[in-house]
């Protein structure tokens, strides 16, 4: 399997403080290398396999954060980077803060700090990566047990 040799990440601000996001960025520059396994950072949800959200999920961002998700193709894994995205963090009681990010989407991998440092946040990626090829796979299986069951269908038809 190659797949999980080049993933690529989308990254969405919730609404953080920009902490967690510039560990993001940090992460990705050469300094720390996520891009050693082979991932690029996209602005296209519909190239993305890896959804990284930063800060709490509020009345304004939950919207996106779901329009992203939906728009990614499957299989795909959500990272939830930071306390905030986690659970709402030092945010979790203001007015219009909903709480973390799986208030709105399923998150597969959750990761600690305040703010989420580039290692803890590479360790995430990695678990994410897992994940993703473990997805793979049962997606792929799926696929080819509902062509089986189209080709046997149509056999049937033809057969009428
Ligand atoms: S976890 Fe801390 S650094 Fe990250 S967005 Fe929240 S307040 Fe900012």
């Amino acid at each position: 399997m190659f797949f999980k040799k080049s993933p690529w990440i989308i990254h969405y601000d919730a609404t953080s403080c920009n902490g967690c996001d510039i560990e993001v960025i940090a992460s990705l520059t050469p300094m720390y290398d996520l891009e050693r396994f082979g991932i690029i950072n996209t602005g296209n949800p519909k190239h993305a396999d890896i959804f990284v959200v930063t800060g709490s999920v509020n009345e304004s961002s939950h919207q996106v954060v779901k329009n992203i998700y939906d728009q990614m193709p499957n299989p795909k894994v959500v990272v939830a980077v930071g306390i905030c995205a986690t659970s709402g963090g030092i945010f979790r009681e203001c007015y219009n803060v909903l709480g973390g990010v799986d208030t709105v989407i399923p998150v597969d991998v959750y990761v600690p700090g305040c703010a989420a440092r580039p290692e803890s946040i590479i360790d995430g990626i990695i678990k994410a990566l897992d994940i993703l090829e473990r997805r793979l796979v049962e997606f792929r299986k799926a696929k080819t047990e509902a062509r089986r069951q189209e080709k046997k269908l149509r056999r049937y038809h033809l057969n009428d």
